[in-house]
This record gives C-alpha cells, structure tokens and sequence, in this order.
C-alpha cells in the first residue's frame, strides 16, 4: 500500500480470511474513520453495515467487495440481531475477510458486545476497531465539548430506549439528575418528553441547557439549543428527527464561543466568555 497514507514502519494488522474485525465508522463524516477501518474497507471480501453508517464511506471499498445491508427497522430486533450475529460466523466460516461496520463506536449502545461474543462464541477470530462515538463526536462537531473544566467532572451515557423500545425502566433518573453534570442521551428523542420531565421531577434544574445535535457531523447536521424545560416543545417545533444526541447541562453553552462551523463561515462567536468567568480561558 505504497501510495496509502498509512505511516510507513507501523505494524499494520490484515483483515486476514476468516476473520471479523468489529469497526466503528464513526457519526458520518468519513474523515472521522480511522486509519484501521479506512484499510479494513479497502481489504474486505464483504462489508456489513448498518442504517447508521454513512454510506458515502463504502466508496472507500473495492469494486469487488460484496456490501450487505443489516439495519434493523422495527419489528423483532432481537430475531434479526441473531440473524446478523450468525450471518457473521457463517460468512467468516467460509473463508472471507469480514468487515462489520457499525454507526459511531461498535461498544457504545450498537451491540457490538453481542455480536462479538457471538463470533468468540464460535471461535471465530475477531478484531475489534473503536471508532468516534456520536456522543462525544458528534457534540464536537456541533461546538460542544462533552467535558470542560469549568462545567463538569462527571459525563453519563445514557440510552432513551431499552430493549422493548421503551424510555428505559432500569435508569434511575432520579440520581442521574443529581449525579452527572453532564448527561449525553442516545436514541432519546422518541422519549424526550419523558426523559427531560424525569430528569426535572429528579431534581435537575428547569433551566439547565440542552443541546440537540441531529445527523450530526453530516451536511445536514442540525442543532437546537434549548432548556430542558422546553426541550420537548421545542424539538417538535423545529421538526427535528433522529438520529439525534442530546445534551443535558452547562457544557452546551460553550457552543455560543466554539461553533466553529459558523465561525468557519463567517459569523462571529456570539459570546466569548458563555460561562461567565470573568477571565481570560488561558487563566486558571
Ligand atoms: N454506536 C453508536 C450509537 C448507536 S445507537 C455510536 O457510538 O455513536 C444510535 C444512536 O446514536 C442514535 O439514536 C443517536 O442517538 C446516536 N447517533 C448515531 N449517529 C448519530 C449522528 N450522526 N448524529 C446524531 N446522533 C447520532
């Protein structure tokens, strides 16, 4: 791969035949990939993604890669996760180069666990390859850091959904209010209107703010500041869909100074100092 921009002296591992390498693609914009999936494209027999994925990074493929659709839409999500953990160790079974290509990060809230142990579980050799979870990614791209010294110590993940797809019974919202400074949401927006009044009932300030970041990193990435407290009204009236993060405290504010898509374009910061320090950043 003399012409590849892979450092030239690094042990670079082979997507070698009969293996599955689990890669994150990262939230959309294929720059962030990283180096170990952009060559695990490139070496694939057969590529499976999901709906997540952008699919602008399969151009990244070879011709005669075989790419293979595994989005799951509604109806029995556990039946068809079965069916793609199988599909994996049947393809990796004979002989091919395995590349499943997940949304974001394949650990974080994508099943990537599941199918991992399903492949480990019939010996198939693995790889896993992190990539750029939306959560954190995802917010950067909208301008917010998902921590900053000033904000937060602690950041939770949470998910909107358990596995029947409802707002998750086994969050204890209540101490999630408390605890976290700063709660990054996935998959909540099916749920907002719920999840931010548990999180107020919780103790979590009405006015504390939220940052929605939908196709976030894409060119048609939207974002809407709001409060928790007209959070929900808000996402209906900006007719926003998923996929969405959502962000829940002080961190969000600091996108009033770092929107560096709209500085990039011209428009200037609309505060430099959003958290009200008195103080030049560089001073401690
Ligand atoms: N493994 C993924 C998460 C999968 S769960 C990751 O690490 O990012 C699916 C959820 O991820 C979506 O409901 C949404 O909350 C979030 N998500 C993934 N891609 C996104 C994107 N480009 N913009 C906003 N949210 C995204």
């Amino acid at each position: 791969m003399s012409e590849s921009p892979f450092l030239a002296g690094h042990d670079w591992p082979d997507l070698l035949p009969g293996w599955v390498w689990l890669c994150g693609a990262g939230p959309g914009d294929p720059g962030l990939l990283t180096l170990h999936a952009a060559r695990a494209l490139q070496q694939a027999d057969v590529i499976v993604y999901d709906a997540l994925c952008n699919t602008a990074i399969l151009d990244l493929a070879g011709p005669e890669t075989e790419q293979i659709y595994a989005g799951k839409r509604g109806g029995k999500p556990s039946a068809i996760q079965r069916d793609i953990s199988l599909r994996l160790v049947d393809l990796a079974r004979a002989g091919k180069r395995v590349l499943r290509l997940k949304g974001g990060d394949p650990f974080v809230f994508g099943r990537g666990g599941e199918e991992a142990q399903t492949l480990v579980q019939h010996g198939v050799p693995i790889r896993i390859v992190p990539g750029i979870t939306a959560g954190i990614g995802g917010l950067a791209y909208a301008g917010i850091p998902v921590t900053h010294r000033d904000v937060n110590q602690t950041v939770a993940f949470v998910t909107g959904h358990d596995q029947s797809g409802n707002a998750p019974g086994a969050v204890n919202w209540t101490a999630l209010a408390q605890a976290a400074h700063v709660l990054v949401i996935y998959m909540g927006m099916k749920h907002i209107e719920k999840i931010t009044s548990e999180l107020i009932a919780g103790g979590r300030d009405p006015n504390d703010p939220v940052g929605v970041v939908t196709q976030a990193s894409l060119p048609d990435q939207q974002v809407l500041e709001t409060t928790l407290a007209r959070c929900a009204a808000d996402v209906v009236t900006a007719n926003l869909a998923p996929p969405a993060v959502i962000c829940v405290g002080r961190a969000v504010l600091m996108r009033q100074t770092l929107d560096w898509q709209s500085l990039a374009a011209g428009v200037p910061p609309r505060s430099l100092d959003p958290l009200d320090r008195g103080r030049p950043a560089e001073a401690s």
